[in-house]
This record gives structure tokens, C-alpha cells and sequence, in this order.
């Protein structure tokens, strides 16, 4: 009979790349560990959109945009040796994009994209844990035998001895009110730029440049999506992705997307050498609620764990916003539980 002990049960919610930090971790450390989202895949806000449209012809045709992050630093060592592994086996691939004369970006840096597309890393670091996609978690109960993860529809599974939350600081607090009113209102109260992106398809042309940061008007950030690493688009075609500014995306929240679409389409067509030969093929818009951190937490952790409730909070918004970040958060919430486990596990066999 086996005497070995049963390995901890963990849940993480949030299957971004925090979350994938974290659980990739954890189970390499040994633990059971079970990852929900409440999306059809992975990668959160690490995201690829497949659009289908009929082209002038009536052929039908489709590409895939980055309409989230577009690109990641890597400048800490572990993330950075973690980028030289994923590069030997084609999972990520540096990006160096050509910059436009015009709109020179002061915050662009060459990094990195995820191969093929920007969930790939997600799912990499997820080889070989257990996932349920389109699980909604709805609330969180504590027992004598730990926790339940409740989802939508009031199925609860578990118990986990465990659980990590690595999603948006508002869906964090909802699940976190009742058992640490502390963290909950300290999250509730993180304000989250959104973000409208524009995904549009244009006839190709021989563009001098691949990311522009217009200093004016509705956008912040435009790239051609068809030239990173990995990407394509239909022959003699051109895929943009543009992000509208913080402040346009506030100012027009609520507005009708066809409008939206129209307006950034229409600044786009400003930034691009536009001519009577040129048409768009397919225009649409993707509204992120919670795009990004306004501004870093001024707690200065890049994570949080309650040894006593057994509970952890990791996410970008902890390390001051981005891919990177998100990843360092998530798997220092991972090296906080492995080293609180084996302070736990010293004191249990020292003598009284
Ligand atoms: C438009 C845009 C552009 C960006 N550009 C860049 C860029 O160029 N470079 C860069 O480094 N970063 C960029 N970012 C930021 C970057 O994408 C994020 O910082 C990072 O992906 C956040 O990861 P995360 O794991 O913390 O959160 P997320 O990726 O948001 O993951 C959280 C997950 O939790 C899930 N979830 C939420 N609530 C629940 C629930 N109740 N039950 C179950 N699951 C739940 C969500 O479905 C999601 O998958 C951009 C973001 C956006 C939106």
C-alpha cells in the first residue's frame, strides 16, 4: 500500500497568461491542479480572432487578428529564459517591427509574439493540466474539507485545497467578497482602461511600415498583423489591427460598434497611404471592458497569498500591467505557496 501523501487539490480561475503561470508552476511542483475559464479557450486577453468575409469577388475569405496584446517584453531573467526555451521549440518568436517615419513610437521595443497565434502560449505553458473551458465561476464556498468552486447554472465542484484567482480586479472582487472583504474592496476599487480595437482588412499595398503610435486622434496604436511572425493574410491583402486611446475608448464605451468602426476606420485610412485604388475588404470592432491597469497597485506585491484561507490573487494589474507582468505575478504567487508549504511542512516536524 502506498504511504505517499495525496497531492494538493488547487483550483485556478482565470486562464490567462497569470493564471497559466501559476498553474504551470504548481504542477510542476507536484500539485493537482485544475484551471477554469469562463471562455471558449485560452489566453484571455492574450487573444486571436478569427473573421470571415466575402471579398469583392464573392469568394469567401477569412484571417486571424492579435486583437489584444500585440507584442510582450521580456526583461526579467526567468521570463526571459523561460522566452529562449519557448524560441528552440517555435511556441514564441522575437518581433522587430518596422516603425512608421511619420509616428515615431518612443514606447515601442522590439519583443515578443507568441507562435502562431497569441493563445499558443497559454497553451503551452498548459500541456498537461486539467482545464475546463466555459466554466463561469460564480462564487467560492469554504468548508471544513476546503473550498468549492461554484459555476454558473450552481454546479459546485471541489473541494481544492487551494485556489488561485488570476482574472481582472473587478471579477476578483466579486469572488473574494465574503472571504476577504479586505482584498475585494482594495480591488473593486483598481480602475481598468478600456479599450475599442478596430480589425480591419485593407487591398495590399507596399506600406513602408508594420507599428505606428499616432500622437493624435482616436488612436494609440496601429500594427500590421499580417507581418508579425507566424501570421498571414489572403493574397493581396493587408490585416491592421488598431487599438483607439484610453481616453477615445471611454468617451465612446457605449457607443453603436458600426459607429465605432466607422470612426476608426476613418482614422486609419488617415495614417494610410489611401488611394481611389485602395478598398477595405472587412472592417469590425471588439469592445475590452478591461483592457488595462489605469495605473500600477501602490501595495508594491506582485501577488498576494492568505496562507490561512488558503487563497491567492495574481494578474497583471499586480505587476504594473502587461504580458510580463501578468506572468512574474503569476508565478511568484506560485513560488509564495510552495514556500509557505514547506514552512508549513518544517514546523509540522519540529519538536514541541
Ligand atoms: C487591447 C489590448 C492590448 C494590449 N496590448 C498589450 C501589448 O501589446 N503588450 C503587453 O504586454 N500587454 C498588452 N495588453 C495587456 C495584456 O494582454 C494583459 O496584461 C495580460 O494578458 C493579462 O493577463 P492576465 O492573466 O492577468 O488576465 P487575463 O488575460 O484577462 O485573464 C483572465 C482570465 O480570467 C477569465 N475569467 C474572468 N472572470 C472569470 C470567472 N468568473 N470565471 C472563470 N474565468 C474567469 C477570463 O475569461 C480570462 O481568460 C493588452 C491588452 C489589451 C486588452
Amino acid at each position: 500500500m502506498s504511504t505517499s501523501p495525496q497531492p494538493l487539490r488547487i483550483a485556478v480561475i482565470g486562464a490567462g497568461v497569470a493564471g497559466a503561470a501559476c498553474a504551470a508552476s504548481l504542477q510542476r511542483a507536484g500539485m493537482r491542479v485544475t484551471q477554469f475559464d469562463k471562455s471558449r479557450g485560452l489566453g484571455g486577453r492574450m487573444a486571436t480572432r478569427r473573421v470571415s468575409w466575402t471579398d469583392a469577388r464573392g469568394a469567401s475569405q477569412s484571417a486571424e487578428f492579435d486583437h489584444g496584446a500585440q507584442f510582450f517584453s521580456a526583461r526579467h531573467p526567468r521570463f526571459r529564459a523561460l522566452m529562449t526555451r519557448l524560441q528552440a521549440v517555435g511556441c514564441v518568436a522575437p518581433w522587430r517591427p518596422q516603425v512608421h517615419a511619420a509616428f515615431p513610437a518612443p514606447s515601442l521595443r522590439p519583443g515578443f509574439v507568441a507562435m502562431p497565434s497569441m493563445p499558443a502560449l497559454c497553451r503551452h505553458l498548459l500541456t498537461g493540466v486539467s482545464v475546463q473551458l466555459g466554466a463561469s465561476v460564480q462564487r467560492l464556498q469554504r468548508g471544513s474539507d476546503g473550498w468549492q468552486v461554484v459555476l454558473a447554472g450552481g454546479e459546485a465542484t471541489g473541494p481544492f485545497d487551494q485556489v488561485m484567482l488570476a482574472m481582472p480586479p473587478a471579477q476578483a472582487a466579486v469572488l473574494l467578497a465574503g472571504h476577504h472583504d479586505g482584498w475585494a474592496d482594495a480591488l473593486a476599487a483598481v480602475r481598468m482602461d478600456p479599450c475599442w480595437t478596430l480589425m480591419a482588412v485593407t487591398d495590399d499595398a507596399d506600406w513602408p511600415w508594420d507599428a505606428a503610435e499616432p500622437a493624435k486622434g482616436p488612436l494609440a496604436w496601429v500594427m500590421r498583423n499580417d507581418r508579425k511572425p507566424g501570421r498571414s493574410a489572403p493574397p493581396g491583402s493587408a490585416t491592421w489591427v488598431a487599438h483607439a486611446s484610453a481616453a477615445w475608448s471611454s468617451a465612446h464605451l457605449e457607443d453603436d460598434p458600426a459607429d465605432v468602426a466607422e470612426a476608426l476606420g476613418a482614422a486609419l485610412k488617415a495614417l494610410l497611404p489611401w488611394n481611389a485604388a485602395l478598398q477595405w475588404q472587412h472592417r469590425s470592432v471588439h469592445r475590452w471592458r478591461y483592457a488595462v491597469p489605469a495605473a500600477a497597485l501602490a501595495d508594491g506585491r506582485e501577488c498576494w497569498w492568505d496562507g490561512d484561507l488558503r487563497l491567492g490573487v495574481c494578474g497583471d494589474f499586480l505587476g504594473g500591467g502587461g504580458v510580463e507582468a501578468a506572468w512574474r505575478s503569476g508565478d511568484e504567487l506560485a513560488d509564495n505557496v510552495t514556500a509557505w508549504l514547506e514552512a508549513e511542512e518544517e514546523a509540522a516536524v519540529q519538536p514541541a
